[in-house]
């Protein structure tokens, strides 16, 4: 099966436990989680016990540690160093972050790269690496992507070529990779409709075995508007056709194609309709009244 599935929670008291029923619930083989609300920083204890559970029901339903992700929160920023408490506690809590990924077994934590705020970009590009190099340890088995972003206000990462620059200031270098986010390419004036113009880029400039996810959403807005707001697959301006060519791509069939797409009415998860309709390979125009339906029994 395609390696498909979605952001799903993490609550303190279910623990890892609780995300993996969630996405068997969903039908997909791959997840990804926030340790805490994505808006903060503050985190609970580890649960041993629930992390025992979930390896256990992820054995039983084929879902592989390799295909679990872990994003940390939006609101730490290493692209800006000009208040050095700021900067220090953006480094600590990622690293912190690490350590908690380590204890639960999961190798991938995505990062945004950061914004610029009021540096110039290329400083702000340096800042990352800087930042990167305070967490990194050489005894981590764990990966950080760095998300390709829309290029909302000041954020940093739109351009392949600053993904480069980010990842040439890195020390160990292999510790470092990408995740690519089809809404935010779009958004940033890629056309997800030439997707392989853009692996091809990708692979002579970074190499696509750097790629460690890809985040599956469509898009409200019109190519290049730098907004980042995500849509329902195939309800977007990327539509179902091109994505579904990134999530069947087979330079990216051990990639967890991870769906961050909208509650419908900010109420119901929409993703065990979108799966199935993946999976289906078929688009689905009563999607949005189907996940209605289904959610309000
Ligand atoms: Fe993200
Ligand atoms: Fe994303
Ligand atoms: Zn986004």
């Amino acid at each position: 099966m395609v390696v498909i599935g979605s952001h799903v929670s993490y609550k303190n008291e279910s623990g890892l436990a609780g995300c993996v029923k969630e996405i068997i619930k969903y039908g997909g083989n791959a997840f990804m989680f926030y340790t805490g609300a994505p808006q903060n920083t503050k985190r609970g204890p580890i649960d041993d016990m629930r992390t025992i559970e979930a390896l256990e029901l992820m054995e039983k339903n084929q879902i592989a540690l390799e295909h679990v992700v872990c994003h940390a929160p939006y609101i730490v920023n290493l692209g800006n160093d000009s208040d050095k408490d700021k900067y220090d506690f953006s480094v600590r809590f990622i690293r912190e972050e690490m350590d908690r990924c380590e204890t639960l077994g999961v190798r991938y934590l995505v990062l945004h790269p950061g914004n610029a705020l009021k540096q110039e970009r290329a400083f702000a590009l340096q800042n990352i690496a800087k930042g990167l190099n305070k967490i990194l340890r050489e005894d981590d088995e764990m990966v950080i992507l760095l998300e390709t972003m829309a290029g909302k206000g000041t954020e940093l990462g739109i351009t392949i070529d600053e993904i480069v620059t980010i990842l040439e200031g890195i020390n160990l270098k292999e510790k470092v990779g990408v995740c690519l986010d089809t809404c935010h390419l779009h958004d940033s004036g890629i056309d997800v409709q030439k997707f392989d113009d853009y692996l091809k880029e990708f692979d002579e400039k970074i190499g696509l075995h750097k790629i460690g996810c890809v985040h599956v959403n469509d898009s409200k807005n019109v190519l290049g508007s730098h907004k980042d707001r995500h849509e329902n697959i195939g309800f977007g301006l990327i539509g179902f056709d091109a994505l579904l060519h990134v999530i069947y791509h087979e330079k990216l069939a051990c990639v967890p194609k991870i769906l961050e797409t909208p509650y419908v009415d900010r109420l119901y998860a929409p993703y065990k309709q979108e799966i199935k309709m993946i999976l289906d390979k078929k688009f689905n125009e009563h999607l949005i009244e189907d996940i209605i339906k289904e959610g309000s029994l």
